[in-house]
Order: C-alpha cells, then sequence, then structure tokens
C-alpha cells in the first residue's frame, strides 16, 4: 500500500509547501527552500532514547527520539544550530528510517518522538506506513516548533498520537525578530486547534504514560515575561484543560554575543515563579514546570549519528 502511495506522496516535494514558508521549490531537484532540506533522503543527527523530556513523555525507559537535520525556523537564540544548519546529520533512505522506528521500539522506548520533524512529513508518512506494517506499535510524538500549516497537518491524521508542540509568539514583531517567522502567532494557533482536534481527550496508560493528547510548550524568554503571561492567558481561554501545558525556563543563551541584549542572560527565576503563580490563579491544573537548576547545555544531546546508521 505504502508502494502504490510513495509517488503521490513524495510529489509534495516537487513544489514544497509543507509549512508556512510554501517556498514552492522543487526539493526533488535539487532545489533548497527556506528550510535547507533538498532531495528523497531524509538527513537524521541523533536516533536514541532521551530522558529530558516532560515526565508523561520520557518516562523511566526514555522517549524515542529521532532528530531531523535542518529547520523551518531561524531562532536566533536556536540551541540546535548544528542541526538547524544540517550540518550534523547523515542522509538516509526512507526505509533506514522505518528501521531506525523499529530499533527505537526494541530499545524499549516510551514513543516515538519525532523532532522537527515538518519539512520530512511525506517521508515521515511513508516509513511510518513501513515500520507499522513491521510491527511498530509506539505511539507517535510529533514534536514541532508549532510553525505549521493547519491543511498540511490534516494529513497525519492517524498517523499521530501525542502533539508536542511549541507556541513561541503571541507578538508578530517578536516572531518576525528572533525566529524570521511572519505569521507565526495566527499561524501557530491555527495549526494547535488542528492537533486538538485530532488528538481528543488526553489518554494515559497505567503508568502515567501519555497515549494520546496534546502538551503545549511555551519557552520563556528572557525579557518577555509580559508576553509569556499573554501566551499562557490565550491559551487557557481556549483549551482550558483539556491539554497539557509546559511552561520552560530551559533558555540558554548562546555561545556569542546578540545584539538583543536581553537574549543575553537568562530568564529570571523570580519572573517563573510569577508565570507559575499566574497560571495556577487563571485554574491551569494541567501543567509541567521545570526546577530550578534545568537550564543547562547538558539537556542538548550530541548530534553525533547515535543510531543513525545501521550497524555494521
Ligand atoms: S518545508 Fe522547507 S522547502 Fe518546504 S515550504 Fe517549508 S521551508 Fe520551504
Amino acid at each position: 500500500m505504502c508502494q502504490i502511495n510513495k509517488r503521490d506522496i513524495l510529489s509534495l516535494l516537487e513544489d514544497c509547501r509543507l509549512c508556512p514558508r510554501q517556498c514552492g521549490v522543487n526539493r526533488l531537484a535539487g532545489e533548497k527552500g527556506f528550510c535547507g532540506a533538498v532531495g528523497e533522503k531524509v538527513r537524521v543527527a541523533r536516533a536514541a532514547l532521551h530522558f529530558w523530556e516532560e515526565p508523561c513523555i520520557s518516562g523511566e525507559k526514555g522517549s524515542g527520539t529521532v532528530f531531523f537535520s535542518w529547520c523551518t525556523l531561524r531562532c536566533v537564540f536556536c540551541q540546535n544550530r548544528e542541526i538547524r544548519s544540517g550540518e550534523a546529520g547523515a542522509d538516509i533512505s526512507i526505509e533506514r528510517l522505518a528501521d531506525i522506528f523499529l530499533e527505537q521500539q526494541q530499545r524499549g522506548a516510551h514513543n516515538l518522538n519525532l523532532v522537527t520533524p515538518t519539512h520530512y512529513l511525506p517521508q515521515i508518512m511513508l516509513a511510518l506506513g513501513i515500520a507499522r506494517e513491521n510491527g511498530l506499535t509506539l505511539p507517535v510524538v510529533y514534536n514541532t516548533s508549532g510553525y505549521e500549516r493547519a491543511e498540511v497537518l490534516r494529513m497525519l491524521e492517524g498517523l499521530v498520537d501525542i502533539w508536542l508542540p511549541d507556541y513561541k509568539y503571541l507578538s508578530e514583531a517578536l516572531a518576525v525578530d528572533y525566529s524570521a517567522a511572519p505569521g507565526y502567532p495566527e499561524t501557530a494557533s491555527a495549526a494547535l486547534d488542528e492537533m486538538v482536534r485530532q488528538a481528543g481527550e488526553p489518554a494515559f496508560d497505567a503508568d502515567g504514560m501519555m497515549q494520546k493528547g496534546v502538551i503545549i510548550r511555551h519557552l520563556c524568554l528572557p525579557g518577555h515575561l509580559e508576553q509569556s503571561r499573554q501566551v499562557v492567558a490565550k491559551l487557557f481561554a481556549r483549551y482550558g484543560n483539556s491539554v497539557y501545558y509546559s511552561l520552560m525556563n530551559q533558555y540558554t543563551p548562546p555561545p556569542f554575543k546578540l545584539r538583543w541584549e536581553n537574549l543575553n542572560g537568562r530568564f529570571k527565576a523570580a519572573d517563573y515563579d510569577e508565570l507559575i503563580d499566574f497560571a495556577v490563579g487563571l485554574g491551569l491544573e494541567n501543567g509541567f514546570v521545570q526546577e530550578e537548576g534545568t537550564a543547562e547545555e547538558s539537556f542538548i544531546p550530541a548530534f553525533d549519528l547515535s543510531g543513525v546508521l545501521p550497524e555494521k
């Protein structure tokens, strides 16, 4: 069945409009769009168990993360620059990607966690089809910046169980300034609506591991407490406690000086406490917060091709 649909699905790369950039380039003919991904192969930088996601995703056995290279955003404070630039990673076939998914299951992962998958959606759909036919039963996590086209996400109906999107900005000016992402606030909002529609009510297994649902992440940016407050208020007004929220204070400045002075520091602990109090005051119950001291580079895994190439 996958074979029959392969050409149709891959033809999406011939006039690529997978993300809101809508570059219209022919990636199969070697043309590069904003993200930089090119050709039919998939560039992957790491496939390994990861223990630093939310507790209902990482659990005790770890989340089966697959880190895709390239990105549809250009965040000035990006912590994964080697993969965003495509510098880290190896180009693999769709069949190898399907094997990687199965290997994560064999490692005992709680789920298959696709990190920054947007620009490889056709190849991922095909690889999931192959892996499912060969015994993949793990819940699939779609771990995204939130800069997604809702109409494209509709193609994933029935393939994704857990949505793990960011909601980064409510301010258009900040979205453009910090991530070169015009339209982010509205586009990501529409994408969230689609994810919530597809996921339905959250569900967990007996060990408290999420089996389906939505966890919306918001990374608190230094100097932007007010925006974080507005983000939480907006999201809670729309979704209430039907989704989960992850308020992240792990912002780490890049190892070079940015022209935005605030982004060279960290999000203040007092501001974080204030934000949590604000969220609790709204009635938000389904939330994840981070302990003090979690803003460490050690949370960034090594993009060293672990688990990417077949064992010899
Ligand atoms: S996925 Fe890449 S090439 Fe396609 S529209 Fe987005 S940025 Fe452009």
